[in-house]
């Protein structure tokens, strides 16, 4: 695909439900270590709703509706911090994100919108060892190979990487923002579980364009 049309934003959304699915463990251990031990099954509840709700979409619905929908479903069915988070990104995203289509550059500014929006409602900054680690630097990615000219394919493989850097590089920082810094110091040295999940997504993203 060289843009984000329906099939595109659904095979994405789909590929993150699965991806959740698969690494629902994963995700509830690493937030059992510095937080309350729910965040793979909150977002496993949260994309398997996400699921049933794009499959009653229209076959025309336009890829921002696909995101919008799969935004408000995470708020209303993510009882955890990370529901209303993710879930306003995507809102957020898909309400900037032009129909039919959104190319890379679109793409990039809708996720960007979307990332301000998580700013603006938990008030984290780049290493406060959370979500925003790993959304950052992937929206930067993208932004940067919209501007070198790099097809949507390469741009999602790139965001996908720098999530998973941004994920890493958590490990050695102390929370800041979110459960994990009611721990202070103790909190060092274990991966954000929200980071972690949003290179996930952003890997989604990356394998639902190489298909
Ligand atoms: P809860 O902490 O309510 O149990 P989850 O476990 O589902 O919610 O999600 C925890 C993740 O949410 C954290 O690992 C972190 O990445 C993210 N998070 C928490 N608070 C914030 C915040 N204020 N800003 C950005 N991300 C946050
Ligand atoms: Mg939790
Ligand atoms: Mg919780």
């Amino acid at each position: 695909s060289f843009t984000l049309d329906h099939q595109l934003a659904l095979a994405w959304l789909r590929a993150a439900a699965a991806a959740v699915e698969r690494e629902q463990q994963r995700l509830t251990d690493l937030d059992a270590a510095i937080g309350d031990g729910d965040h793979g099954s909150n977002l496993r509840r949260g994309f398997t709703a996400v699921t049933e709700a794009l499959a009653a979409l229209p076959a025309d619905a336009p890829p921002g509706e696909l995101l919008t929908k799969a935004g408000t479903t995470l708020i209303s069915k993510v009882g955890g911090a990370s529901g209303p988070l993710y879930g306003s990104a995507l809102r957020t995203a898909g309400r900037a994100l032009p129909a039919p289509t959104a190319d890379l550059t679109a793409l990039a500014e809708g996720l960007r919108a979307g990332l301000t929006a998580v700013q603006k409602l938990g008030g984290a900054a780049v290493g406060d060892k959370t979500m925003v680690d790993a959304f950052e630097p992937a929206v930067a990615a993208l932004e940067r190979a919209a501007f070198d000219g790099f097809s949507l394919r390469e741009a999602a493989a790139l965001a996908a990487e720098a999530a998973q850097a941004g994920a890493r590089a958590t490990v050695p920082l102390e929370a800041r923002k979110g459960r994990a810094s009611y721990l202070g110091p103790r909190s060092v040295g274990h991966q954000d579980p929200g980071a972690t999940s949003t290179a996930l997504l952003f890997q989604a993203l990356a394998d639902a364009t190489g298909r």
